[in-house]
């Protein structure tokens, strides 16, 4: 999955296949640029401050939220330096083309020390998992031969699940985020992450590939299609705290945006802007429905101990 997703991000175009928060309402991250504004006052207002995206896709999140933290804090917008992670050269030319003035890396690893305020939307679910299958009362692993999934015996402790549950393990995620919240507990900051996955651990197969916005085989044509799978934000809430730092949530999408004032935003734009108000109730509407985006979307965030974010009540 790994280099199967590093070669579609690389070739393809992503948003030919699915669309984001931050491409469906600009409000999304509006919000989360009056968020991280909110975080580098509590921190006391490092100067500089690393204004990090991790996975920003074609940069629309950081531009949004650039354009709001100039209006709402000038001084954070004076004291940041954007740091993008993104490994496709073709992504990294799209937010060059709407971030100003950034650097570029590889990986969490490649940013510089400093107290930093890291957002991640939708980044966590493209890293690769493993995944486990019960079969005749014992976990196998599936692996990939010969272009079709094949199950091997492992040595997986029984936990006595029924036979065809499906465990899925995702160790990239987890170094990530024991990465990042190690990061924040030594040189101060904040991270907020927005995925979709479970609030509490669960058995299932959700490792999904989509072609021109269609689910196919993940083992067809491998990187040709944008392979995700649902983010176990217990996992990463124990695995933050283990390393020291404070977890908050994972709240509700709709419930965070709500909570940051999404009503409120939606009011201003459309008074300001009447053209648009079926499109921008539309598309706070697909943030924050239950229906839609609002409950299967998650907010976690991870901070230095002191810092109480905005969002999780
Ligand atoms: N956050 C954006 C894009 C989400 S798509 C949005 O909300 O619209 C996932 C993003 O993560 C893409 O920018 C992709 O190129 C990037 N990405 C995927 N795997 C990565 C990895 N291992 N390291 C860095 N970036 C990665």
């Amino acid at each position: 999955m790994a280099r199967a997703n590093a070669a579609y991000y690389a070739r393809c175009d992503p948003f030919a296949d699915f669309t984001t928060a931050p491409e469906i309402s600009q409000i999304f991250g509006e919000l989360l640029g009056a968020w991280a504004a909110s975080m580098w006052a509590q921190m006391g207002a490092p100067d500089p401050i690393l204004f990090v995206e991790a996975g920003p896709g074609r940069g629309t999140l950081m531009a949004d939220a650039l354009r709001t933290v100039a209006r709402v804090a000038p001084d954070f917008a004076a004291a940041l330096r954007v740091h993008l992670i993104e490994t496709s050269p073709r992504l990294r030319a799209e937010q060059a083309a709407r971030v100003g003035s950034a650097r570029w890396h590889e990986r969490l690893e490649d940013v510089p020390a400093g107290p930093a305020i890291v957002l991640a939307n939708e980044f966590l679910d493209a890293l690769p998992i493993r995944q486990f299958e019960r079969l005749a009362g014992a976990w196998a692993e599936r692996h990939v031969a010969g272009g079709a999934f094949v199950a091997l015996p492992c040595a997986n402790a029984d936990d006595g699940a029924p036979d065809g549950a499906v465990l899925e393990l995702g160790e990239a995620a987890q170094t990530w985020i024991a990465d990042l919240a190690a990061r924040l507990v030594r040189d101060g900051g904040a991270a907020l992450i927005v995925d979709y996955g479970f609030a509490d651990p669960q058995y299932g197969d959700t490792l999904q590939a989509l072609r021109g916005g269609r689910p196919v085989s993940p083992l067809v044509e491998p990187g040709t299609a944008d392979l995700t799978a649902h983010v176990d934000f217990s996992a990463l809430a124990a695995t933050a705290r283990a390393q020291g730092a404070s977890v908050w949530g994972p709240v509700a999408q709709g419930d965070f945006l709500r909570t940051l004032g999404l009503e409120a935003r939606v009011e201003r734009l459309t008074a300001r802007h009447p053209a648009r108000a079926s499109e921008l109730v539309a598309g706070a509407d697909r943030l924050a429905s239950p229906a839609q985006m609002g409950t299967l979307f998650q907010a976690l965030a991870v901070t230095a101990l002191s810092l109480a974010p905005p969002g999780f009540r």
